[in-house]
């Protein structure tokens, strides 16, 4: 089979399971393309797939420079505050909003409204970034402070999947909770600068979990392109 056929097979697939999973909720899925080329990207978006995701601005520049995709494409990996010129012109939105300091340089780099999601380091992991949990509220609270930014949403990376067991999957369903948990909690407080739209949790090993527990975006790399041969 091509390429191109696998593919499409692919997100033909996730996007079956996925309305059985969602019923009337609109859950949307990002092709994750960071090590695919620029033609494997547009496939995935051309099957179905309704956002793009980059995690190194280097990398998307080089694939989306001269034309964007036809999708929103989003930066999701950690954003050096010196790329941040560049990672605001290249993309449509940052979900990996992960510090103060980052929110202060895209809103004085802004010249209009630039949305964001915040990122939560769910299950406090060392290697991860992220706020903690316990920061994520008072940070929304002062979204004010950033008048060019519009907190879109949450996004966590939750722990990997490694063996495949029952206690393993209940850890990473309770990790979903408690971000579903801090979402509505966050959401609750209507602020203008924070609609909090969307929750961005689930990759290749644990998607339909996520989309059980109240996703709104889920973010596949391995399972629409198979496995990366380069991190
Ligand atoms: C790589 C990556 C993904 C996709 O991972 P897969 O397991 O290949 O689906 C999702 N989100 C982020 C932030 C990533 O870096």
């Amino acid at each position: 089979m091509s390429n191109q056929a696998l593919i499409e097979d692919h997100v033909g697939e996730v996007l079956q399971r996925l309305s059985m999973l969602a019923g009337n909720r609109l859950v949307r899925v990002m092709a994750v393309t960071k090590g695919r080329s620029r033609q494997e990207a547009l496939w995935a978006v051309a099957a179905g797939c309704q956002l793009v995701g980059e995690n190194r601005v280097q990398e998307a520049e080089s694939k989306w420079r001269e034309q964007k995709p036809p999708v929103p494409l989003h930066g999701i990996g950690h954003l050096q505050t010196n790329k941040v010129k560049y990672g605001i012109q290249l993309f449509d939105a940052v979900d990996s909003l992960d510090s103060e300091r980052l929110a202060d340089a895209i809103n004085q780099r802004s010249e209009q409204t630039f949305s964001v999601m915040v990122e939560v380091n769910i299950a406090g992991e060392m290697t991860k970034s992220g706020l903690t949990p316990a920061a994520v509220r008072d940070f929304v609270r002062q979204g004010y402070r950033w008048p060019h930014l519009k907190i879109n949403g949450l996004m966590t990376v939750l722990p990997a999947r490694r063996e495949n067991s029952v206690e393993e999957g209940r850890i990473i369903r309770s990790y979903m909770q408690d971000m579903v948990d801090l979402w509505r909690m966050c959401r609750e407080e209507e602020f203008p600068w924070a609609p909090l739209d969307d929750l961005s949790m689930g990759m290749s090993g644990d998607w339909e979990w996520a989309v059980e527990k109240g996703a709104t975006v889920i973010r596949l790399g391995t399972r629409i392109f198979g496995p990366r041969l380069r991190a």
